[in-house]
């Protein structure tokens, strides 16, 4: 039915096919019934398959059964979600929480609360693409600021009609770069503006920040922003996201955000095992001191290899390539040598951007890093990327 189109995607090696990975996610999976080195997991805490999250999991499962049966406002509230709420409140410092099924939905119902038809919203332009769903959805006037370049914004700003409500929209932790939002320099502009700032925080969560806070930790700029999203199933193992601000907004999007009110609540079970991982993340520091640790150890040795990398400034280490085909055959090479990989093409990132898109964790040891910049030096070698 849509072989001709497939077959485009395919002549343009574009497409893309679903990969099983038969075990539980972690730095070593089985995959076609071998094992890889993964680089590919956002579970930068190793907390996926973490014993505290799955006994969560596991009682919450034998208490409340699996599926909550109904959305939150009808009678899918359990205790679980409750506790997971007053838990994010508590981690992020806001008056309320508010979690969602996914980060997508967040930001399908997040962004239309807070801009509507006749206010402008202005977006980093590698934003990730619920963000831009989110923006599309909400009605509002939508344009795009140069990745990062705040006097461009300042630019947009200045220009913008009187009496109309702005929105600047941005990652934290950029997705496929790696590289970070000038938060204080938007905040800067949101104030003199008096526009308003939403930062998604899907990788930031638990990785940036002295505790984990994210993003808006690591600058010191948390109580400059009243609303912050983030998500649940990264580097806190589990699945979900949450919105954490003041009490109004919570109570306002529990009215209206369309993505909250017209779903089956998250199941009890992912709620538990999310506060569960809360706890580890603020108990056991020594996980993200390793992850930061191993993802010098990964940084420093493609870079002294003579690789291509992204302006990285978290664990995601964007390995660029340039053209589709040549990255694939890159994440190929990498496979043969028992490493996954893989290639990112458009329209995840721009056209002549494709790369290979490496995330480490806390849980990698220095032997199986050692075996990735091996890898890479042959397959790099191999290829003509990097000197001989
Ligand atoms: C992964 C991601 C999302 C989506 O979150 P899910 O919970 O996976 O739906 C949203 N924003 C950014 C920046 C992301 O990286």
């Amino acid at each position: 039915m849509f072989e001709h189109e497939l077959a485009e995607l395919a002549d343009q090696h574009l497409l893309r096919r679903l990969r099983l990975v038969e075990s539980a996610t972690g730095p070593l999976v089985t995959i076609a019934g071998r094992q890889a080195i993964l680089m590919a997991s956002n579970d930068y805490l190793g907390l996926a398959a973490h014993r505290r999250l799955k006994q969560a999991a596991t009682e919450a499962i034998a208490r409340y059964g699996v599926g909550a049966g109904a959305s939150r406002l009808v009678s899918g509230t359990l205790p679980p979600h409750r506790d997971l709420e007053a838990a994010l409140a508590r981690f992020k410092g806001t008056e309320a929480a508010l979690t969602f099924g996914s980060g997508y939905l967040v930001n399908l119902g997040l962004i239309p609360a807070l801009a509507g038809p006749g206010d402008l919203i202005l977006a980093d332009r590698l934003c990730h693409a619920s963000l831009l769903d989110g923006c599309r959805l909400s009605g509002a006037e939508f344009r795009v600021y140069r990745h990062g370049d705040l006097a461009h914004l300042d630019q947009l700003l200045s220009r913008r009609p009187a009496r109309r409500a702005v929105l600047i929209v941005t990652d934290g932790v950029f997705s496929m770069d790696g590289d970070l939002a000038p938060l204080p320099g938007l905040l800067d502009l949101a104030e003199r503006y008096e526009a308003r700032l939403l930062v998604d925080d899907a990788h930031g969560t638990g990785v940036m920040g002295k505790e984990g806070r994210g993003t808006a930790e690591h600058f010191g700029v948390e109580a400059r922003l009243p609303v912050q999203m983030g998500t649940l199933g990264k580097a806190l193992g589990a699945a979900g996201a949450y919105v954490a601000g003041p009490g109004s907004l919570i109570e306002y999007l529990v009215n209206r955000a369309r993505s909250f009110i017209y779903t089956t609540a998250p199941p009890p079970a992912i709620a538990a095992a999310a506060v569960a991982a809360l706890e580890v993340v603020e108990r056991e520091p020594a996980r993200r001191a390793r992850l930061w640790a191993n993802r010098a150890r990964l940084h420093g040795g493609l870079a002294a290899l003579g690789f291509t990398l992204g302006p990285s400034e978290s664990p995601i280490i964007p390995v660029l390539v340039g053209e589709a085909e040549p990255a694939l055959a890159l994440a190929e090479r990498l496979w043969e040598h028992g490493v996954l990989a893989p290639a990112i093409r458009p329209p995840t990132v721009p056209k002549g951007t494709s790369r290979i898109r490496l995330t480490i964790t806390s849980e990698h040891s220095p032997e199986q890093i050692a075996r990735v910049l091996d890898a890479f030096a042959a397959a790099g070698r191999e290829m003509g990327l990097i000197p001989g």
